[in-house]
């Protein structure tokens, strides 16, 4: 058997033609490899597919948001063209109609709907992909990857069954490599065991990359961004940044889980198990090097800034003044984990506890009205957390400049704060 590598190309990298035809002439220069090719949705169709769910009750409304998308991917099938391709029309046309179906379907679970419409987004970007490679003679065939990454029925942020999944990946993808050199699938789908479609989280392609990365023992796998790389800190928020030429494993997944938005964050365990190493690629330089990510320890790191907004800081104290000690810390964590509430950042003392968590749909309304016998809760929200890694003092200075510091704490090399801006007072 060849040696496999994946490459993942996001949205913004297959956002329209000539954008899927630079994928295309990427894709070029690897003839004669075994590439396994895991698309996002085109540029923004997840979104635009949100707003079809949104207006479920409404069927009429959510058709007009559905022709906004039918629309641009017709354009796209045109301009690349493909409109005569073979199936490739009648495939699109019964996703869409799949969407129609699925709004009729009564089904009080919105998050179960929600999977069932979103996922047409990335099935439709692979079909054209897959397309547009058979038309510029590569040796390629589509995969549906529900028949291969399966999960819980948790929908919108499903997990995956490892067992049946890593089966799958040899009794179906392995041998579907022997006939043709590309196999083009989704990234963030799954299916559950009741062949339901799931998905795995916002932004999960590049984590579906890694699963398949993972379950074939591939030999490398390219993400192509729209960067150079890893860089300092994100470069639509900040002026001086440097790429990163190489990263660690722990340094990569240290980052992402504090809010780099460059790799899902999901993306490094199952790289790291299996010491697969990762490109992170520029698909408008597609020669530049790059980040390489492995298991390799580097030394000297420049600081490295992290921003996640949208964090809420839940102050927890007792209502009888009993101390906060193992017993209530292991309820309030139980709880915690049971609302899957991300804790980012906490602090305790003898009658109080601070934990600084992501603010995701009501989860912490859920969870402090679970509580409330017991403790009493003060929840601030629309705050942001700063990670800095490789810190120095100038730069956490710098950091703190007009914003208020609710929450700070070091160890080793990273320094967290929580901040919240000043607020503008009114001039008489
Ligand atoms: P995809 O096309 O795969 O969805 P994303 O848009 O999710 O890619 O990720 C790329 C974006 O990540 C960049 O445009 C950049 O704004 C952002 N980003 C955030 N932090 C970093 C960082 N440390 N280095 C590089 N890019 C970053
Ligand atoms: N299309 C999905 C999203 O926008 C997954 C991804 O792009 O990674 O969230
Ligand atoms: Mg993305």
């Amino acid at each position: 058997m060849a040696i496999i590598r994946v490459f993942k190309f996001g949205g913004a990298s297959i956002k329209d033609a000539a954008a899927i035809e630079n994928v295309v002439s990427i894709l070029e220069k690897h003839k004669q490899q075994k590439l396994m090719v895991i698309v996002s949705a085109i540029g923004k169709t997840t979104n635009q597919m949100e707003e079809v769910v949104k207006h479920i009750s409404n069927k009429t409304l959510a058709l007009e948001k559905l022709e906004i998308v039918k629309q641009n991917h017709l354009q796209i099938v045109t301009d690349l063209g493909l409109s005569e391709h073979e199936g490739l029309m009648s495939d699109l046309n019964d996703l869409l109609v799949e969407v129609d179906w699925a709004l009729d379907e009564y089904q009080p679970e919105y998050d179960y709907i929600y999977d069932q419409i979103v996922s047409i987004g990335e099935l439709m970007s692979s079909k054209i992909v897959n397309a547009k490679l058979a038309q510029s003679g590569f040796s390629t065939k589509w995969l549906d990857a529900r028949g291969v990454i399966i999960t819980d029925d948790i929908y919108r942020e499903a997990w995956v069954d490892w067992k049946r999944t890593s089966e799958n990946m040899h009794s179906k993808v392995k041998p579907a490599f022997e006939n043709v050199d590309i196999l083009v699938s989704q990234g963030f789908i799954g299916s559950t065991t009741e062949n339901n479609t799931s998905t795995l989280g916002r932004e999960g392609s590049d984590y579906s990359a890694a699963i398949f990365s993972h379950g074939l023992d591939v030999q490398d796998m390219t993400i192509w961004k729209d960067v150079p790389g890893v860089l300092t800190a994100d470069p639509r928020k900040f002026k001086n940044v440097t790429k990163l030429d190489s990263l660690s494993y722990k340094e990569a997944i240290e980052m992402t889980y504090y809010g780099a938005k460059v790799i899902h964050p999901k993306t490094i365990k199952p790289l790291q198990n299996k010491s697969i190493p990762l490109y992170v690629k520029s698909f408008i330089d597609p020669m530049g090097d790059g980040t390489f990510i492995s298991d390799e320890v580097i030394e000297g790191y420049p600081p490295i800034i992290t921003l996640e907004s949208d964090q809420a800081l839940i102050s927890i104290s007792t209502r009888d003044f009993s101390f906060v000690a193992e017993h209530h810390l292991s309820y309030l964590f139980q709880e915690i984990a049971k609302h899957r509430i991300q804790i980012n950042m906490m602090q305790n003392s003898a009658i109080s506890f601070s934990v600084c968590v992501n603010d995701i749909d009501n989860r912490i309304e859920a969870f402090t009205q679970q509580i409330q016998q017991d403790f009493k809760t003060i929840v601030e929200k629309n705050l942001e957390l700063i990670s800095i890694r490789h810190y120095q003092n100038d730069v956490v200075e710098a950091m703190k400049k007009g914003k208020i510091t609710m929450l700070e704490a070091s160890l080793g090399k990273m320094i967290q704060l929580v901040v919240k801006e000043i607020p503008k007072v009114e001039r008489i």
